[in-house]
């Protein structure tokens, strides 16, 4: 089998040696398989480039994409996708965070199971900090409701294998803002999930602080779910219920004399409009969630790569693979 191996960075001069011999001695050990590396760097500006030059004059399969500055790190590992050519691919991070130990464990369990288009590392554990911890679960949490054709497990990660036919799933779709973890979960291909305790990083410190983090969660939410746009339309219904009910009530207060005069008029034209507002914002927001959904060009079908019916392929249990190898129970199906 030959398996492309492709790993975003962005100013990790501190782990990167490590990073890389760990890597390759570890995944060394796995025979019948041929690698090719792809290091992608995201316009960094420290020794980062220069080190994995010289890896790479040492190391013909080691191949090294300098993109032309920061783009950060989802459309990197598109970036690096996008040069695959072997017969599965393995995302990893290049701050030694995704353990060698883990990445032979994924690839071990894809060649056991090659019926599995994606084995997705799930962390486990507490994450490095608690806001990181609550802000995730929180990101989770708010797309499995918001978008209920997916189902993301809680802690799923950019440390994945994926097979071929996932791979081209996943370059068929042309978004400009991609959230990898989304779009995988949306596509709904049989899953195998991998726990596994992130490693400290090597070195240096963490790129994504809460305003990528908020970035990530957004372009997730936001590409696969129009209820954001959707809201007018329940703003339209609470007022229109708000404003007719207060205007039965001020007309019964009229009624019984006790209001200065003008104020029943007032409330209920004030209710109404509300509700006439909202309903015109929930017709302008229904036309431009179809704009947005041809905009965004999304492939109109998807052919199967197997001969399985949708029904069987819907059966594939989303086994979850402990760290003792035991399969956790009551996971369901996709
Ligand atoms: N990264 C990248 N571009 C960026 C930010 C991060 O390529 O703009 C890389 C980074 O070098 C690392 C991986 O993406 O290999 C994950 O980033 P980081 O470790 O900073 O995130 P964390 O693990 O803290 O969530
Ligand atoms: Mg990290």
């Amino acid at each position: 089998m030959k398996l492309d191996i492709v790993v975003p960075f962005y100013n990790e001069e501190e782990c990167l040696n490590e990073f890389v011999g760990t890597l390759k001695s570890s995944l060394d050990k796995v025979s019948g398989i041929s690698y090719t590396y792809y290091f992608v760097d995201d316009g960094s500006t420290d020794r980062s480039p220069d080190i994995l030059d010289t890896l790479a004059k040492s190391d013909e399969r080691i191949h090294v994409i300098p993109l032309w500055e920061n783009h950060g790190h989802q459309k990197a590992l598109i970036a690096g996708l996008d040069q695959c050519r072997g017969d599965a691919v393995l995302m990893m991070d290049g701050d030694g965070q995704h353990p060698a130990e883990t990445a032979v464990k994924l690839i071990q369990v894809y060649l056991q199971n090659p019926e599995f288009a994606v084995v997705q590392g799930v962390r486990g554990g507490r994450q490095q900090s608690l806001w990181k911890d609550w802000t995730s679960r929180f990101f989770y949490w708010i797309i499995n409701k918001m978008v209920p054709e997916t189902r993301i497990v809680p802690g799923s990660s950019d440390f994945r294998l994926l097979n071929s036919d996932a791979l081209h799933l996943i370059r068929s779709y042309p978004d400009r803002h991609r959230n990898l973890r989304v779009l995988l979960a949306s596509l709904k291909l049989p899953t195998v999930f991998i726990d596994y305790i992130p490693d400290l990083r090597l070195g240096g410190y963490s790129k994504y602080g809460w305003r990528r983090m908020v970035g990530l969660a957004v372009d997730g939410l936001f590409a696969f779910s129009s209820f954001p746009l959707r809201i007018n339309l329940f703003l339209m219904l609470v007022s229109g219920f708000l404003g007719i009910g207060y205007a039965i009530y001020s007309l019964v207060v009229y009624l019984k004399g006790q209001i200065v005069p003008g104020w029943t008029s007032t409330i209920a034209l004030i209710a109404l409009l509300f509700c006439a507002m909202f309903g015109a914002l929930a017709i302008l927001s229904e036309y431009v969630s179809r704009i947005y959904e041809d905009v965004r060009q999304y492939p109109l079908y998807h052919i199967r790569p197997d001969r399985r019916s949708t029904k069987q392929s819907r059966e594939v249990p989303v086994n979850f693979l402990r760290e003792d190898g035991r399969e956790k129970e009551g996971e369901g199906t996709l």
